[in-house]
């Protein structure tokens, strides 16, 4: 199967992207649900994460429809011992011990003063409260976090419900706590995605060991269930969870979960797991603003060490504005690239760079847009352009605008035509052509129009 994703993938990305990137890989260890992969260095694992992830994925389930994640993990060669001696070219033994693997990163001989817990996944180090940028949009969830994490299962915080859009940072902060507890040290923690949690308990069904897993789970003091929305429809794991739940409330242990909405938006799940998870904290992280963006990416890019000149910074966070997982895997493909190429960030090879992903996310041009722009260039009243006159002056520049919604939008005539004075769409039909017609006559007149169309499309 690996060599089939293998050379799929080499036939998608061509030899060279291969050879440069994906030839390190080692497949590791297959389970029923996840296939690890190893790399060499943490660089490389990143790198291969951003730009080939969702690929390999999908690949991967292409081949064996079971497979739900491919795990990417750094692994050393066993025999590197010292830490401060990173040997980034050697790959490691196909045959590394599991448990080795799993405490992983960067320094296997080291596994840390925690066992780490069977049936949880581990945590991310660096999703910790001081990597996460606070602002306006995420202060409460982060405050509501940072109180769990010093102080769980206080009344009125258990159980702990973010919420919000992907990519605005759930699962961050719940390793953040996670990674504070375990820390801080005598606290069990267990983080598992929904997901996770329902494979896990489908092969304690199979295994019959089952009563292992509900011992298992009710054992820990914390338990962090990320992305429960996951659990819609999946009515015997969300009994399960609903009853490993009242268990750890009522022997007085913390629980955190996330999903993409709210406890009461949640339609199906059960009613009574909805009322119990509204009944603790409920925070909500709402999409970034422009600010935090900024701040996001200077966090960044200053602990990448790369210099990137702040007209970069705002162009990212003014093209890329869903999302900061996206936000971040742009700037980081800038950085890498700096790295590899020993060459200054600017704002023309961001340009080319991220070529792919900033079509991707050009911003959806506005027939408003288009309006004031075009009654600007051409010095008229806004109004104008929807009013009814008919003086060549305002005329003018109103098909221009008519001719630029029908090419950089996708809206319909009628709809064009609604939007500048209840207009008809042969209205709109007869400007598109007209203004065409007067490119090909007029030069200067074409030169504006495209200097407009440019500008619009940004
Ligand atoms: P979610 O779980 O909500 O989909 P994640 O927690 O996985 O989102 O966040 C996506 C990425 O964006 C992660 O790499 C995370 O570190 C980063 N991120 C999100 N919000 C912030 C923030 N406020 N500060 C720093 N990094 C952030
Ligand atoms: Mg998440």
């Amino acid at each position: 199967q690996w060599l089939k994703v293998r050379e799929r993938l080499r036939a998608e990305i061509g030899d060279v992207e291969y050879k440069t990137w994906l030839l390190q890989i080692v497949l590791g260890p297959l389970e029923e649900d996840e296939v690890t992969l190893f790399l060499p260095t943490r660089f490389l694992r990143d790198w291969i994460r951003g730009q080939y992830g969702d690929r390999l994925e999908a690949l991967w389930r292409a081949e064996n429809a079971l497979v739900r994640r491919v795990e990417l993990q750094v692994v050393r060669p066993a025999t590197a011992v010292p830490i401060a001696e990173p040997a980034p070219d050697s790959t490691p033994a196909a045959s590394t011990p599991r448990d080795r693997v799993e405490m992983g990163e960067e320094n296997p001989s080291n596994p840390g003063p925690e066992a780490r817990h069977d049936l949880a996944a581990p945590l991310d180090p660096r999703f910790t409260f001081s990597s996460f940028v606070v602002g306006k949009p995420n202060e409460f969830a982060y405050a509501c976090a940072r109180r769990v994490a010093e102080k769980p299962s206080s009344p009125g915080f258990n159980p702990l419900f973010l919420y919000g859009g992907v990519g605005l940072g759930k699962t961050h902060l719940m390793h953040a706590i996670g990674s504070e507890l375990t820390q801080a040290g005598g606290v069990s923690v267990a983080y598992m995605s929904a997901e996770k949690f329902m494979y896990r308990f489908i092969a304690a069904i199979r295994s019959q060991s089952t009563m292992e897993f509900k011992e298992h789970l009710r054992s820990v003091d914390v338990l962090m269930i990320d992305d429960l929305q996951f659990l819609i429809g999946k009515d015997n794991t969300q009994e399960e969870f609903f009853h490993t739940f009242n268990a750890l409330v009522d022997a007085g242990r913390q629980i955190v979960v996330s999903a993409d909405k709210s406890p009461s938006d949640l339609s199906g799940l059960e009613d009574r797991l909805r009322t119990r998870l509204g009944c603790g904290m409920v925070a909500d992280i709402h999409a970034t603003t422009f600010e935090l963006r900024i701040s996001i990416l200077e966090a960044k890019a200053q602990a990448s060490g790369v210099v990137v000149p702040g007209k970069v910074l705002e162009f990212l966070a003014h093209k890329i504005t869903s999302n900061v997982r996206e936000l971040e895997g742009a700037l980081n493909r800038l950085i890498a690239h700096a790295n590899l190429f020993g060459r200054p960030v600017t704002l023309e090879n961001t340009q080319d760079v991220l070529h792919d992903i900033l079509k991707a996310h050009d911003r959806r041009v506005t027939i408003e847009e288009i309006q004031r722009k075009v009654a600007e260039h051409w010095n008229i009243r806004l109004t104008d352009m929807s009013s009814a006159r008919r003086a060549r002056a305002v005329a003018r520049p109103r098909q221009v605008a008519m001719f630029l919604a029908k090419h950089l939008t996708s809206r319909s005539l009628p709809e064009i035509g609604r939007k500048f004075g209840n207009r008809d769409h042969t209205t709109v039909m007869h400007a598109v052509s007209r203004v065409q017609e007067l490119m090909e006559r007029d030069v200067a007149f074409a030169e504006d129009v495209e200097l407009l169309k440019r500008m619009l499309e940004g």
